[in-house]
């Protein structure tokens, strides 16, 4: 059908893809894409850096371009090759590949500096002799001019000689600095004669004591940018007012010249995103380290056991924009629920466990009952699991008085095991104090699932494990991390004064079907009615545990329609 060809779906281009198109249209680049993803080694990767990654790899994967792995490691003081090793884990576990193309900035260090001489022998840059404050103090306001350094008009020579005596380690840190020469009038700040290289005599990562200076982050990325042949050097809005010093320090150099394209940073409800404050989160011990599940970095999410298909359909679902928002959590939440759903083997398994005993079960017998794997996967198969006379339920299955509109366990009351029996309450066994400890029941045996004769109609269906051959388990359960939807920003309040005290519940005495003993770190199955479970890294052959990714939305109505 011709007309169909028309509306087939057509996604509109985002505002990066329209500029991509306009230059492959007029050949700025020959036609070329090439992004980088530029990632500074002093914390690990978050979400908003997964946002980057998503749309730097993705427009190259679009433009049939490259993207390059480049590490800006400028500052000594920060960085650590920890940092370094935990980026590339997480950028490969997204699922992006950059080949042969993992640099550094530090790689071009003696090429910065030759950047650097050659603006001096330009007559635009100098050395200022002027402490940190001074020069901080004679910048001026966006709209009062700024004062030009009693050094700003050494000859070329000295210059040159200077900043090779500061490159040599003969001037002490802080007594002098390199400044492009550019205006100190400028309503842009940035472009009051900022500083491109400083004296730190603090040893690198990667090249130890060889420098003692190293070029500022504004130097440093364009000219990255430019060696590297990037096309497109994408940042977020923050660097819109760099961008006429990223354009000035290439001109005057002649170099190749990118194109900046700044766009908003993700920002995600009830939670932080800088790297500054993950780190106050793990140095002051608010969580278990970089990777702790309650964290929004990618090694935290990673092992609560969010997959990297979601994170990168959440990052399609937001798209790329120019204007700052709070992107609400319970979109990445929905995304890691549409994809678990599709992949995770169904299990049961008992959190907070209550023991019923089948009174007119025979004992000592197991039947190996059958249940399906994944009804959302038809390929998933079926599974048995052994049903006896003891069996564990979750304790809230079963309310002595129950309101209105319960329709699971009551005294007297009958409820479908799932695919195993139909069982009705017959004795309530409390301890002195009143607690309950055990329920006797009894079973059908004509109301097996899939073979049910006994024309009992129930409304309820709960899961539950066998006494006999469960899997004892640790389980934790994670709540959000902060109480407030936005932590930061509170006029003389810390963020830290909103973390949630009960982002964590341990659960150490959880019990499962025996398939699971299996289990592997990292491999995720739906508990039943319970939500989204994978095997953390703290397991031992003792004993799994278990994170809870997710909950459940409100799909076991919907089974236990189909199921009964
Ligand atoms: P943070 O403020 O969290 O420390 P950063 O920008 O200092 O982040 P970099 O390592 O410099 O961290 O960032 C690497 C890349 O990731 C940069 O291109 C940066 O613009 C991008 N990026 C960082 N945070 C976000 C975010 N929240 N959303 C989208 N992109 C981000
Ligand atoms: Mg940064």
């Amino acid at each position: 059908m011709e007309t169909e060809n028309k509306t087939t779906e057509y996604e509109p281009l985002n505002f990066i893809e329209q500029i991509i198109e306009e230059h492959n249209r007029t050949n700025r680049f020959n036609k070329k894409v090439h992004t980088r993803f530029p990632p500074e080694p002093n914390g690990y990767l978050h979400i908003g850096h997964a946002k980057s990654i998503c749309l730097n790899f993705g427009l190259a994967e679009k433009y049939n371009g490259l993207t390059n792995l480049r590490f800006d490691d400028t500052n000594p003081e920060t960085e650590d090759v920890e940092y370094v090793n935990a980026i590339e884990e997480d950028v490969k576990w997204l699922g992006f590949d950059w080949q042969d193309r993992k640099f550094f900035a530090s790689d071009y260090f003696e090429q910065l500096y030759q950047y650097a001489v050659q603006l001096i022998r330009l007559g635009k840059a100098y050395v200022d002799d002027q402490t940190a404050e001074e020069i901080s103090n004679t910048r001026g306001t966006p709209t009062i001019a700024g004062k030009e350094s009693p050094y700003r008009n050494r000859s070329i020579e000295e210059n040159l000689a200077l900043f090779e005596a500061m490159k040599r380690g003969e001037v002490e840190e802080g007594a002098k600095v390199l400044r492009a020469k550019i205006d100190m009038a400028s309503p842009n700040m940035h472009m009051r004669d900022p500083v491109i290289y400083r004296i730190k005599k603090t040893p690198h990562h990667r090249t130890g004591t060889k420098w003692c200076i190293y070029p500022m982050y504004d130097f440093a990325h364009c000219l990255s940018d430019a060696i590297e042949g990037i096309t497109h050097s994408i940042c977020t809005l923050e660097f819109e007012v760099h961008r006429p010093l990223y354009d000035w320090i290439l001109d005057q150099l002649g170099t190749h010249h990118p194109q900046q394209i700044e766009f908003a940073r993700l920002n995600l409800t009830y939670t932080v995103m800088s790297k500054r404050k993950l780190k106050i989160l793990v140095e002051q011990g608010y969580v278990n380290g970089w990777d702790d599940p309650r964290m929004p970095t990618i090694s935290g999410l990673r092992r609560r056991g969010y997959t990297p298909e979601a994170i990168r359909n959440f990052a399609q679902k937001i798209g790329v924009s120019r204007r700052d928002t709070i992107v609400d959590i319970a979109l990445l939440e929905f995304s890691v629920r549409e994809h678990l759903n599709k992949i995770c083997p169904r299990v049961m398994a008992v959190l907070n466990p209550l023991k019923v005993i089948i009174t007119n079960y025979p004992e000592n017998q197991t039947e190996n009952l059958i249940t399906e794997n994944n009804p959302e996967d038809e390929t998933a198969g079926n599974r048995t699991i052994p049903f006896s006379r003891e069996i564990w339920i979750e304790r809230d299955d079963f309310m002595e008085n129950p309101p209105k509109g319960y329709f699971r366990l009551t005294p007297k009351g009958m409820v479908r095991l799932k695919s195993a029996y139909i069982i009705q309450c017959e004795e309530v066994i409390k301890d002195r104090e009143g607690n309950i400890i055990e329920l006797h029941c009894r079973y059908f045996e004509n109301s097996k699932s899939g073979n049910d004769t006994s024309g009992l109609k129930v409304k309820g269906t709960i899961h539950w494990v066998s006494v006999a051959h469960a899997l004892p388990i640790e389980v934790r359960l994670y709540d959000r991390l902060f109480e407030v939807e936005e932590p930061e920003g509170h006029e003389g309040k810390e963020f830290t004064e909103f973390i949630n005290p009960n982002s964590l519940q341990i659960l150490p005495k959880c019990f499962a079907e025996p398939s699971l003993a299996k289990a592997k770190v990292g491999d995720k199955f739906q508990f039943q009615r319970l939500g989204y479970f994978c095997v953390d890294k703290d397991s031992t052959p003792e004993k799994l545990v278990f994170n809870r990714t997710i909950t459940l939305k409100d799909t076991w109505a919907k089974e236990q329609k189909k199921n009964n």
